[in-house]
């Protein structure tokens, strides 16, 4: 889906700038923007600004828009001071992952050591 997205997405109000956040990056097709209640010193969300669910949603066809995902969580990870330190990027998926916020998101988290497993 393209356009402007669901109105009542709290994700693509934020990519309308209807709803303020801390923009990192972005370009025509990613919105790169701090995560309101960080969980590490750097925890930053990559989003597309077109409108999926969650990974679960996004059409087989779509490895382009993926891959620039990770590769822009990397870039910025990378100018957040994380490179050689090490960072996580984490896509909570559905509802035993805990998904809270139904538009896809890659969590980037770091500047921590990050425990594992995961809760
Ligand atoms: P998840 O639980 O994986 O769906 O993650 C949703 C994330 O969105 C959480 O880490 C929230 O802290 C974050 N979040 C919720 N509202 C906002 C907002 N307005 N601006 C930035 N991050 C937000």
């Amino acid at each position: 889906m393209s356009g402007p997205g669901p109105s009542g997405c709290l994700f693509c109000r934020i990519v309308r700038g209807e709803v303020p956040a801390k923009v990192l990056d972005q370009d025509e097709r990613l919105l790169v923007f701090e995560d309101v209640r960080p969980q590490a010193p750097v925890h930053f969300l990559v989003i597309p600004k077109e409108h999926f669910g969650s990974l679960d949603d996004v059409p087989g066809d779509r490895e382009a828009l993926l891959g620039a995902i990770l590769l822009r969580a990397r870039e910025i990870a990378h100018r957040k001071g994380l490179a050689g330190r090490g960072y996580r990027i984490v896509a909570n998926t559905g509802p035993e992952a805990g998904q809270s916020v139904f538009h896809i998101h890659f969590h980037v988290l770091g500047g921590r050591g990050l425990g594992w497993p995961p809760g």
